[in-house]
């Protein structure tokens, strides 16, 4: 889950710009800043690398990992321990 403080968001779209699987698009409503803040696409293909948290300038972006997803994520990684299982 991507949590959006939509009214910290100045609408520089580099959080958009910068998503290495393109998860993020503008949302419809404008918030008190008069921009549209980012959110995730209805089908998207986050895996929570947490970039657009990093290099929001404003702060705005929260990432909360759905654990499940993070699970499936993992078992398909090279990074997976030999024999070794993920709980
Ligand atoms: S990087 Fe931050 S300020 Fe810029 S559009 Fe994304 S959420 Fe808004
Ligand atoms: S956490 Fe990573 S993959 Fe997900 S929206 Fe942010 S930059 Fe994109």
């Amino acid at each position: 889950m991507i949590e959006v403080k939509d009214d910290w968001c100045k609408g520089c779209n580099i959080c958009i710009d910068r998503c290495p699987l393109d998860a993020l698009e503008e949302s419809d409503k404008l918030n008190k800043r008069g921009v549209r803040p980012p959110k995730l696409k209805e089908k998207n293909e986050c895996n929570y690398c947490r970039l657009c948290e990093l290099i929001c300038p404003d702060f705005a972006i929260t990432v909360i990992p759905d654990k499940d997803k993070e699970k499936k994520l993992a078992k398909k990684t090279l990074l997976t321990p030999l024999g070794g299982k993920i709980k």
